[in-house]
């Protein structure tokens, strides 16, 4: 066994508080930055990891008008999944998928990954249709989902009802290697590896302006004052109108909110993930125990951080009727975080109308399962210029009708 001693342990112990530090203390901004990301949610964090760690590109700082983790990396009900359509999709989804499995080990930071299996119940022929569409797409891509019987799903499952009184179970769309982990413990990992690795992550400070000269990135205004940059990327989820309009462009999304809940915590009784779309109502069991519930998106536009009694009420009514055992069960609290939709429910991961300004954005109700793919490729996309993975997810799509449509995949909040 490996022997350390009493010195290197107290040098490691001071090293380890110190990256603490580092994250939380808010560093003061350098002159001038190689990159600049907006935004310390997952995909901003995960995009400065890979920066560094793929491409040497650490001379870089994140901006957070908030906290770490704050907006919707913090909110959401941690679904993990790759089944999507088209290739694209797949392609980025199951490259984040597979990143997640060894997070834990390349972070060395525990973001409990439980790849505990994510079914999609199919309520409806149309559903029996498309998830058995979706499994022959998924075998083509290389990604392993199933159609599965009524009776599998009971028996994954036994607190489910499969005869519900208006839509009975008729069977379901099954990733056995999907899952869920713990969102803050992701925001975290990623931020401590960036500190780690001399980057500056600074909290408290909103961009509040962004400086182009010749159709060129020069910087960012900011609450703490003015920082040069080389190179930005801007990673703010349901903000993204917001800093597009500050760079001088529009952008093709719209914000929402989008709520979720969670009950009280009762003994293990489910260790799958269920999505029921046609209800729409999805649900798992927290390692703490609480049934975490994801509700509905609201259906206007709105910066609304909060959640509705009318979503509860419609989300609670269709969970009670797929799995009745839950109708006395008390719910603890429901929040509710922007996101960001785009028309064709696929995210942008893209250059933009101002040289060396990039834009990650698009996610919607759905990109927490897509953060260390993303970081992985707008990483490579800032550095190099272009990724075989974002190639499709450009904004020049909207321009040129390639829209890759992903309204079944991306049909429930998730
Ligand atoms: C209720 C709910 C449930 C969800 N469930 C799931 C799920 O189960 N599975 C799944 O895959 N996805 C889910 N999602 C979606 C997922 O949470 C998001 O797609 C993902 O977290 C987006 O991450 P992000 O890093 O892009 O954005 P965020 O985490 O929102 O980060 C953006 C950051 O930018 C910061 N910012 C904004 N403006 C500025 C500014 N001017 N200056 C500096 N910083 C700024 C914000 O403060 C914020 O911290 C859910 C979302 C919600 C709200």
């Amino acid at each position: 066994m490996k022997r350390y001693s009493v010195f290197a342990v107290a040098r490691e112990a001071f090293r380890y508080h110190q990256g603490w530090g580092r994250a939380w203390k808010s560093p003061e901004p350098k002159k001038k930055y190689d990159a600049i990301i907006i935004g310390a949610g997952g995909h901003g964090l995960a995009t400065a990891y890979y920066l560094g760690k793929n491409h040497g590109l650490k001379n870089v700082a994140i901006l957070e008008k908030g906290w770490l983790g704050g907006g919707n990396t913090g909110r959401n009900t941690t679904i993990i999944r790759s089944n999507y359509l088209q290739d694209a999709s797949a392609a980025i989804y199951e490259k984040a998928r597979s990143l997640y499995e060894t997070m834990s080990q390349d972070l060395n930071y525990n973001v409990m990954f439980s790849p505990r299996g994510v079914m999609m119940l199919a309520q409806t022929q149309h559903e029996i249709r498309g998830y058995k569409r979706t499994a022959q797409a998924n075998a083509l891509q290389g990604v392993s989902t199933e159609f599965i019987s009524p009776e599998k799903v009971k028996s994954l499952v036994p607190i489910i009802n499969i005869d519900g009184p208006r839509y009975p179970v008729l069977g379901a769309l099954w990733q056995s290697r999907g899952g869920t982990a713990r969102h803050d413990a992701v925001a975290w990992g990623y931020a401590r590896a960036c500190s780690d690795m001399g980057m500056d992550i600074i909290q408290q400070c909103e961009v509040t302006g962004i400086r182009h000269e010749n159709g060129q990135v020069q910087g960012v205004e900011t609450s703490k004052g003015s920082i040069d940059c080389q190179k930005l990327g801007i990673v703010v989820a349901g903000h993204t109108g917001v800093l597009a309009d500050m760079a001088g462009f529009r952008m093709p999304v719209e914000s929402v909110a989008l709520q979720a809940l969670v009950s009280e915590p009762i003994k293990p009784c489910m260790d799958v993930v269920v999505m029921a779309n046609t209800v729409h109502g999805y649900m798992s069991q927290s390692d703490k125990g609480e049934m975490v519930i994801g509700g509905g998106a609201d259906g206007f536009n709105n910066y609304t951080q909060r959640g509705s009694f009318h979503h509860v009420e419609e989300t609670v009514r269709a969970l009670i009727e797929t799995f009745p055992i839950i109708s006395r069960l008390k719910m603890l609290r429901w929040w509710g975080g922007i996101v960001d939709m785009t028309g064709d429910r696929s995210p942008i991961l893209s250059k933009t109308p101002v040289g060396n300004i990039f834009i990650n954005c698009g996610w919607g109700t759905g990109g927490f399962k897509a953060i260390p793919g993303s970081g992985w490729a707008m990483a490579e996309l800032i550095a190099k210029g272009h990724s075989s993975l974002t190639e499709e997810f450009s904004l020049s799509r909207f321009k040129e009708g390639k829209f890759i449509d992903e309204s079944v995949a991306a049909g429930v909040a998730h």
